[in-house]
């Protein structure tokens, strides 16, 4: 029997499929599971006839948009990997991704297709269509030509659905090769975990190369049979004018702090929303805090990452605790090792986060020997995140492998120093860093922002110092107007310890 996602999809498909809507756009466009049918069938038809074949790669660099939806579908049911691309990537960085994963077809944004064209010429790759913000272009075109009664390529559970590229805040990316029954399995777990039921109408306003906005909002949408208004980019205003319509929202942390910002969210305007999900980035707990104070929701924080979807979540109806990612979703196992010596942490010691789980993917895409670096061999994927598992079984998440600072010899987890800057008045948030220094191998900087009435430098170094042990306190502060994000509100420490590479140095 298939085990293609796909096969989900229509076991979960709404009684209704033309009466029940799937996607509603901003402008108050509805797609119907039907057209999601017919449409996907078409774009796998149009695949088909442009010359992809099964356990093909389709690379996509387009701007948001339904058909996206329906293009990863097609890619999906044609028995294709879908191979998504940030947005903001420049032609020489996609020349990189279509060299590393040859696929058989790229589409780009029709703006985007000249400089697109001889990016893909260099990678080899010579199918190029294009597809808009409308959902227009030579990709759509071949699709509105193709029949719609497309027969599903049938695929076994290990095949691939999909490649990611991990965002690379740490190194390079790397493809991580994503298995039908790893999104098919993520998908089912998270809607029972967070009660998904065919009348949620999810506000989805996240982007859709990444994990969060295509498998663990949309693939929960679909796996729910439920509807999601589809949204180009965030827009705190907008949302809140939508919240009356919808009952949950996914997000990053940043849309949490910016909604927090507008006056007009309060419990009445948050009345019919049943769930606010965070994740991507560390929610911080004061963000919890204020959310609750001013809606009455608890926010719901759960963790995963590309390479395993996602791994753990706080619990719907127990207490979901700020600044924890809450327990281990049903069939996934989460462990706390020595990352020196590999041994099995006891509650609350911090170590490095593994994990096992039919949602970890099957390895890194023409990455032999990254792969076996990463698992261990009983199966486990080495996170790269470090973090502790409390005494009740909740995992706590202090910080990546990567950003680990050894200063002197003493190991300081920057999260443990953010947390105490964070709680000075006027700190709006900071980021901990590494920075070479002569004498220490590292020197513990903060770069932090601020109000104009928090304490300078010299007075928060005096308050630190009797709050932190003195391995642990920032050399220096240094203050900023805000910190590099990337597009999934991620800090980019590798960006701040590049730019002040030389403070220690002069
Ligand atoms: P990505 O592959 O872009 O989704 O990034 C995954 C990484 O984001 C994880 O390895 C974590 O470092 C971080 N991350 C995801 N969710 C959370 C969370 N709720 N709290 C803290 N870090 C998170």
């Amino acid at each position: 029997m298939s085990q293609s996602l796909f096969d989900l999809v229509r076991a979960r498909m709404p009684a209704e499929p033309s009466a029940k809507t799937f996607i509603e756009t901003a402008d108050g466009h509805r797609h119907s599971y039907a057209d999601l049918v017919a449409r996907s069938g078409a774009y796998a038809a149009a695949l088909a006839a442009l010359g992809v074949k099964p356990g093909d790669r389709v690379a996509v660099q387009v701007e948001k948009s339904p058909e996206v939806v329906f293009l990863y579908l097609g890619a999906v049911r044609a028995g294709a990997a879908f191979l998504p691309l940030n947005t903001a990537y420049t032609a020489t960085e996609i020349e990189y991704f279509l060299s590393d994963a040859q696929p058989s077809l790229f589409v780009c944004d029709p703006s985007k297709q000249e400089a697109m064209a001889s990016a893909s010429k260099a990678a080899g790759i010579t199918e190029i269509r294009t597809l808009d913000a409308s959902g227009r272009g030579s990709m759509a075109e071949a699709a509105d030509a193709a029949p719609t009664n497309f027969v599903d390529v049938s695929r076994g559970g290990d095949d691939l659905a999909a490649i990611l590229y991990t965002s690379g805040t740490t190194g390079r990316s790397k493809g991580a090769m994503l298995t039908h029954a790893n999104l098919a399995s993520n998908a089912v777990t998270l809607a029972e975990t967070w009660r998904f039921r065919a009348d949620d109408v999810l506000i989805h306003a996240l982007p859709v190369f990444h994990t969060h906005g295509l498998f663990v909002a949309t693939n929960v949408i679909l796996a729910s049979g439920a509807s999601m208004i589809f949204l180009p980019r965030f827009d705190p205003k907008e949302i809140l004018g939508l919240m009356p319509r919808a009952t949950a929202l996914m997000g990053v942390p940043t849309f949490y702090t910016r909604l927090l910002k507008e006056p007009g969210l309060t419990q009445e305007a948050t009345r019919r929303i049943r769930l606010f999900v965070s994740g991507s980035a560390p929610l911080l707990a004061e963000t919890h805090r204020e959310w609750q104070a001013r809606t009455g929701h608890a926010i719901l924080e759960r963790y995963g990452m590309t390479e395993t979807n996602m791994n753990t979540s706080n619990p719907y109806d127990g207490a979901r605790i700020a600044g924890t990612v809450g327990l281990p979703l049903a069939g996934v196992s989460v462990r706390v090792v020595d990352p020196e010596t590999g041994a099995h942490l006891p509650a609350d010691a911090v170590g490095m986060i593994e994990v096992k789980g039919p949602n970890v993917f099957k390895g890194y895409w023409r990455m032999p020997e990254k792969t076996a670096a990463e698992f261990k061999t009983d199966g486990f994927f080495i996170t790269g995140d470090l973090g502790k598992i409390d005494p009740q079984g909740y995992v706590h998440i202090v910080g990546r492998g990567k950003d680990l600072i050894i200063t002197g010899g003493y190991n300081v987890y920057p999260k443990e120093v953010e947390n105490e800057i964070d709680a000075l008045p006027g700190v709006i948030e900071s980021a901990v860093i590494g920075l070479p220094h002569s004498d220490f191998g590292e020197g513990v900087t903060a770069v932090v922002v601020a109000r104009h009435d928090a304490p300078g430098e010299k007075e928060m170094l005096t308050i630190l110092e009797e709050r932190l042990a003195r391995f642990k306190c920032p050399k220096r502060i240094l203050f900023a107007d805000d910190l590099p994000r990337n597009a999934m509100g991620k800090v980019q420490k590798n960006v701040l310890r590049e730019t002040h590479a030389e403070l220690y140095r002069s």
